[in-house]
């Protein structure tokens, strides 16, 4: 068994993410598989080295011990490259060049039924761009989207092993993707590359077999168990974690700093005393 923890090193990481890194590597532990670190850094505005090097000290801090280098991401562009050629030359992606502003509005006009469909990744795209020509080679410094209706073509569901569940499986219907989740960016115009494609051309990568990440991640899954049926990669079990809320129920966010472990840290907390903080 292989399990991850992939921060993006954007902010500190705080309770939230102490609690994701500790159950991937206890896990990983009790199972006497591998814990690997992978560093999300795709967003090259908003990563910092500072971030990251923080993030590895309070990792070994916690105790944490992992069995690779850790990967990163921003020095994968080649891998997701390909994979998005691949997926190009099979016509299943169209440039799109949309602005937000485009799509809010293309999705809220009134023959759409007024409020527009929010998916994993705000508003679901209402395939604007979906006739631009997809010939030629991979177009770069544009935004990629998958036509998912025609990625669904051969498949009627996406289904996974997701762990605590009562048959141990999830299924997604093809109209539910089509519909909920929509046309969603795997190539960023800024980036080249975008979270969805980078997690699940990396996860392969690394060989991962047990992902374990928050519940707030849970409806982009489905996204990935496509992109590995897709490119012929295997796809790991999934474990969607509960989340690490304030008193006031709120979950953490980044530039919550009141709750980074670098202030427990400065503050005299102990390994233990996180661990109790998150209920472990
Ligand atoms: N990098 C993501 C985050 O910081 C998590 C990646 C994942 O588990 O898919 O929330
Ligand atoms: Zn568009």
């Amino acid at each position: 068994m292989r399990t991850r923890f992939a921060p993006s090193p954007t902010g500190p990481l705080h309770l939230g993410h102490a609690f994701a890194a500790i159950t991937a590597h206890d896990l990983a532990r009790a199972a006497g598989g591998q814990f690997l670190l992978r560093i999300e850094d795709i967003d090259r505005q908003r990563s910092k080295p500072e971030w990251e090097a923080q993030a590895l000290d309070d990792l070994a801090w916690l105790g944490l011990t992992w069995d690779e280098p850790p990967l990163r991401q921003s020095e994968r562009l080649p891998a997701h490259r390909a994979a998005l050629a691949e997926l190009w030359s099979r016509g299943l992606l169209y440039p799109c060049t949309c602005q937000r502003r485009d799509i809010l509005e293309a999705a809220s006009a009134p023959q759409e039924g007024g409020a527009p469909l929010i998916g994993p990744d705000g508003v679901v795209y209402p395939g604007t761009c979906r006739d631009n020509p997809r010939s030629g080679p991979l177009p770069s410094g544009a935004a990629l989207r998958l036509d998912m209706r025609k990625a669904l073509q051969d498949l009627g569901e996406i289904a996974y092993s997701e762990t605590g569940t009562r048959d141990g499986m999830v299924h997604v219907s093809a109209g539910h993707l089509i519909r909920s989740v929509g046309d969603v960016v795997l190539a960023r115009r800024d980036f080249g590359t975008s979270y969805h494609l980078a997690v699940t051309v990396d996860d392969a990568a690394q060989g991962i077999t047990l992902v374990t990440r928050g519940e707030d991640l849970a409806e982009a899954t489905p996204i990935h168990v496509l992109l590995q049926r897709l490119l012929g990669l295997p796809t790991p079990v999934y474990h969607h974690h509960r989340l690490i809320r304030d008193e006031t129920g709120r979950r953490l966010a980044k530039r919550e700093d009141a709750r980074a472990i670098a202030r427990y840290r400065a503050e005299g907390a102990t390994p233990a005393d996180i661990r109790r903080m998150v209920d472990l």
